[in-house]
């Protein structure tokens, strides 16, 4: 069933726990994620990046996404993920997207709120959910800059508690992104998260808070972040690294076996899959915290 970006988070807040939002810029990600929400009967979000779109366009893969989501048993919100233009924005909820993250968070502050606004005015009138960012974990989901490395590496800034309480009021914003020491992409060291901080932030805002760079990160430290009220955590990259290295294996087992072995793309697409399914259902276990089937 496809539900609204608030919605779903409320139903984190009220289970104390997050719900996982999986990147799905291609078929066997997207069959991963909704297979694995509907097998554990947790919820789930499908994102698209913005950034994604050379290689996973949104007027193919949006319309596929709305779609599965409508007809899964699971709860499901579509999420636009990192968006920098409004115009796209527009695109996405057109579409039947029921969340959307507006990402200003490299813009000066005014510019931020502005733009923050409109989109949560746009979102409004969809009746979508709005996610938007201050504070900057440095890094980019489509990689435009050097991705991973430690917070400080990437030009991460946290995001500073009072600002964060008034850019809530000033936008109406509905979950706010949080830069707390998480990077997107592969972590070079341990990740070192900054849960006083989020502890700052969840005391003076009351809308739920979003972790990005989530994959990485120690299943004790996820916990530590929900129990300080993450409710949205962006996983990705981890998720397909693992996929592509499944790929590679099974790849080198058929060459191994046999020198004249034909591996079809099939073959790959389905390993790969197979490989998301097993992550994505451990991760949305581990982000719910203990909770049981909600859908
Ligand atoms: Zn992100």
């Amino acid at each position: 069933m496809l539900v609204n970006l608030s919605d779903i988070c409320a139903i984190a807040e009220q289970n104390n726990m997050a719900i996982a939002s999986f990147n799905t810029p291609s078929l066997e990600a997207a069959r991963a994620a909704l297979d694995a929400a509907e097998e554990t009967g947790l919820p789930v979000i499908l994102s698209h990046a913005e950034g994604h779109d050379p290689f996973a366009p949104l007027d193919y893969l949006g319309p596929t996404l709305v779609r599965l989501a409508e007809r899964s048993s699971a709860l499901v919100c579509v999420h636009l993920d990192h968006c920098e233009h409004l115009s796209y924005m527009r695109r996405a909820l057109e579409l039947g997207f029921t969340g959307a993250m507006f990402d200003g968070s490299l813009l000066p502050y005014e510019e931020n709120v502005a733009n923050s606004w409109r989109a949560a005015d746009m979102c409004a009138g969809f009746g979508a959910g709005l996610e938007c960012e201050l504070g900057s974990m440095g890094s980019r989901e489509a990689g435009a800059r050097d991705e991973g490395g430690t917070a400080e590496e990437s030009g991460a800034t946290y995001t500073d508690p009072d600002q964060a309480r008034d850019f809530v009021n000033e936008t109406g914003l509905d979950l706010l992104a949080c830069s707390f020491g998480t990077v997107h992409g592969i972590y070079k060291g341990e990740p070192h998260l900054n849960f006083d901080v989020l502890t700052q932030i969840r005391s003076r805002v009351n809308v739920p808070l979003v972790m990005h760079g989530g994959s990485g990160v120690s299943d004790d430290d996820y916990r530590k972040a929900i129990d300080a009220g993450i409710r949205k955590i962006n996983y990705y990259t981890y998720g397909v690294k693992f996929a592509g290295e499944a790929v590679r294996a099974m790849v080198a087992e058929r060459e191994a076996a046999s020198p004249d072995a034909v591996v079809y793309w099939h073959d790959m697409t389905t390993t790969a899959y197979e490989r998301l399914l097993a992550d994505f259902t451990s991760v949305i276990k581990v982000f719910a915290n203990g909770s049981g089937p909600l859908a």
